[in-house]
């Protein structure tokens, strides 16, 4: 496996000026600055394709599994690049996709749970070898969940992708296998990732003016 290294976004990355950039009339006034261009994500998603067909070059059979929403970006540019790099290596690996919603909630009677909504049949994945798709990575508490909850199913090998990694003091260690980019601890918005359900029709990554750490809704 290519290790979880990573771009680093340090702490005092300022960004690049939004005049510098086109963004929409209607967002101008709620962003502070582009953190990561489109053209860098793109160059980056190259890379983790690659990472990852190395790896999965000899499976039988690959599950990919697309977190909802926020994820869907990554994981369209994503599957394009490596379907790409599946049609010129010997060994070219069958993907089948999938698509959940997962809701992380914390019930003061029992204890942290996640709930995955929008989804038929998990049976799919015994057996095969996974790669769950997801946009950000916080306190790395939703992921945990989601790969216990995916134990039930035997999966063969289950492999996880986040574009993001936000430095988080409330962290619980947890890493993604291929990694994009680790962030500074920002609320961030673009490339799919929603405030309210607004920003997800940006290009790169944006950090919001005053909104630290709330709001997003997978
Ligand atoms: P965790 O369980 O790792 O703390 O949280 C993961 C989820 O929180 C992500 O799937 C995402 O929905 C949300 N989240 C965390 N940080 C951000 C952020 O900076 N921006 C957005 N839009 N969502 C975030």
């Amino acid at each position: 496996m290519a290790g979880n290294d990573c771009v680093v976004i340090p702490d005092d990355w300022q960004g690049y000026k939004l005049d510098l950039f086109c963004i929409p009339k209607h967002y101008e006034d709620d962003l502070e600055d582009i953190m990561i261009p489109s053209g860098l994500i793109d160059d980056r998603v190259e890379r983790l394709a690659r990472n990852i067909c190395q790896d999965f070059g000899h499976a039988d059979h690959l599950v990919a599994l697309c977190v909802l929403k926020g994820g869907y970006k990554f994981f369209a540019d994503l599957l394009d690049k490596i379907k790409q790099l599946n049609r010129n290596i010997e060994h070219s690996v069958p993907i089948s996709i999938d698509f959940i919603r997962v809701k992380s909630y914390v019930d003061d009677q029992t204890s942290d749970e996640v709930q995955i909504l929008g989804v038929d049949n998990l049976d799919n994945i015994t057996g095969k070898n996974v790669l769950i798709v997801e946009d950000i990575v916080d306190t790395g508490k939703t992921m945990e969940r989601l790969l216990k909850h995916l134990e039930q199913y035997k999966p063969k090998r289950v492999r996880v992708t986040s574009l993001l990694v936000k430095r988080t003091k409330g962290s619980t260690g947890y890493r993604p296998d291929y990694i994009g980019f680790e962030i500074p601890c920002r609320f961030v918005v673009g490339y799919a990732l929603d405030y309210n359900e607004h920003f997800r029709d940006l290009g790169g990554v944006r950090g919001t003016r005053d909104r630290e750490q709330d709001g997003g809704d997978s």
